[in-house]
């Protein structure tokens, strides 16, 4: 998903090699962060391919900074969600 800084916490996209922080270059992998759903889109078609139904793709802006498509049942603009594995959505609930 995405990698927080080891040293100081820092996390956000795109993943960087080098923390921006604190210059820090060791990371640990996040496999799930939480956002809001900041726009949605549905596939019906593409190259080659048609999607029934179609694929709902979502942008979303991550709490820990950057922004992330994901993917999802149906996914409503303004929405928490939690991004996890192979950004796939679940709904957040209040945090
Ligand atoms: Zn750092």
């Amino acid at each position: 998903m995405n990698r927080v800084c080891a040293s100081c916490g820092w996390a956000g996209l795109p993943i960087r090699e080098v923390c921006p922080n604190c210059d820090g270059t060791a990371w640990l992998e996040n496999q799930q962060a939480v956002g809001i759903v900041r726009a949605v889109t549905r596939v019906h078609r593409a190259l080659g391919s048609t999607f029934e139904p179609a694929q709902v793709l979502a942008l979303v802006e991550l709490d820990s900074g950057g922004w992330v498509i994901g993917t999802g049942s149906d996914p409503e603009v303004g929405a928490r969600v939690i991004v996890g594995p192979n950004q796939v959505l679940t709904p957040a609930g209040r945090l």
